[in-house]
């Protein structure tokens, strides 16, 4: 590579969710008729309570800077969320608001990890994680999980991944893609492993808390032995349909809280000063208001798994949260379809989009090179035109 720009640059690659979503908007603008499975936002709008909070806040002429870390009025509505939802008490020195979960996540990555350090990811994982990781010129270490086991890892392959450099672990459940759901049994028991080692810390990524369609999630700081060394991350977008809004948050411990400050004050500042007032009113409504959507996806989920094993090659399994399906199109590999030839799930994925005319994301995105994922935040009508196009693809 010979242009100016820097290595990091350079060695960092593209978000593939938002490479996929950008080449489906590219392929409408040519005049094709692209359904877009690939990028795991809600198709609602944000519910008219936490609209009128926003302009609410702009006529009250909320325009100036606000604290780095947040607003304290919406640290205090975070700590009160934290406590009823979660279980956890926070106090407003632990806590910092940012732009996206993803800015939250960023924020942490930097602030623990040396060049050197081992982050351990647990596969599937979200994209981002893997890239963040590279940023900080710490390695990542995956575990690999299947279709088989729900996309659970277990304590024994936790503890096998350990090394003396292992700095971190990223925890996400409701997890993207697979939607796989860790059980506060499961939880514990991985933390049994983690209390052998007193070096490593957690980030517990909880942004599809609310999504969930059998079971609460469990959060992993509520284990008493793990709350000293664990961060919280959570944010609205997926729950509340405020993807664009960019607010996310973190619960940690204090220290970890002061140095994303002093991170987030030399790179972004304050979140944006209106979302963070409609942020307040979103994070202190009961969660019943939301319910209406979570009842959607759950329809939604169940209409895309019949739907998709009705397929031959497809193995999908039940998602418990969020709103992709991770089925293992691995059957399909080595098998030329239509003049073309799947070597694996990229290949998969590109074929559905030329073939199909239906975006979705490679599991390789996602460190699981059998899989590719759908997101079903999309209408009953497209969903179904879009599965009967892969069917007809296929066949
Ligand atoms: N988190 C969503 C997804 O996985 C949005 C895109 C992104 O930020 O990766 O599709």
């Amino acid at each position: 590579m010979t242009n100016p720009l820097s290595d990091r640059i350079n060695s960092l690659p593209v978000s593939q969710t938002l490479a996929m979503a950008a080449k489906a908007r590219e392929l409408r603008a040519e005049g094709k008729d692209i359904i877009g499975l690939s990028l795991g936002e809600p198709d609602f709008n944000t519910p008219d309570f936490i609209k009128d909070a926003a302009i609410e806040a702009i006529n009250q002429n909320y325009n100036s800077y606000t604290p780095v870390d947040g607003y304290a009025e919406l640290k205090e509505a975070i700590c009160t969320k934290f406590k009823r939802d979660n279980d956890l008490v926070y106090t407003p020195n632990q806590i910092v608001v940012s732009t996206g979960a993803k800015q939250s996540i960023a924020n942490i990555a930097q602030v623990l990890l040396n060049p050197g350090d081992e982050v351990i990811l647990p596969t599937p994982y979200w994209v981002s994680y893997s890239a963040i990781t590279t940023l900080c010129e710490a390695t990542y270490v995956e575990i690999p999980s299947s279709i088989d086991t729900d996309f659970k890892i277990t304590p024994a392959q936790l503890e096998a991944a350990i090394t003396p450099k292992t700095k971190m672990i990223f925890f996400n459940s409701p997890n993207n893609p697979s939607g796989t759901i860790y059980s506060e049994a499961e939880y514990r028991a991985l933390a049994a492993v983690l209390e052998k080692h007193p070096q490593i810390y957690i980030l517990s990524d909880e942004i599809y808390e609310h999504i969930n369609y059998d079971a609460k999630p469990f959060s992993f700081a509520a284990i008493e032995s793990m709350y000293d060394r664990t961060i919280t991350v959570n944010g609205l977008a997926k729950a509340f349909a405020m993807t664009g809004w960019r607010i996310g948050y973190i619960g940690a411990p204090q220290w970890i809280a002061k140095a994303c400050n002093k991170m987030q004050g030399q790179i972004t500042s304050g979140a944006n000063c209106i979302a963070q007032r409609a942020a307040i009113t979103a994070v202190l409504a009961p969660v019943n208001k939301i319910q209406y959507m979570v009842d959607e996806f759950k329809t939604r989920r169940n209409i895309v798994i019949g739907l998709l094993k009705e397929i031959d090659g497809f193995k999908v399994n039940v998602p418990e949260g969020a709103f992709y399906v991770f089925p293992d199109i691995s059957d399909f590999f080595g098998k030329t379809i239509d003049g073309v030839k799947i070597e694996n799930a990229s290949d998969f994925s590109l074929f559905l989009l030329e073939k199909a005319n239906v975006a979705t994301v490679t599991g390789d995105a996602f460190g699981s090179p059998n899989c590719i994922r759908l997101s079903y935040a999309a209408s009953e009508l497209q969903i179904r035109e879009a599965i009967k196009r892969i069917k007809e693809a296929l066949n």
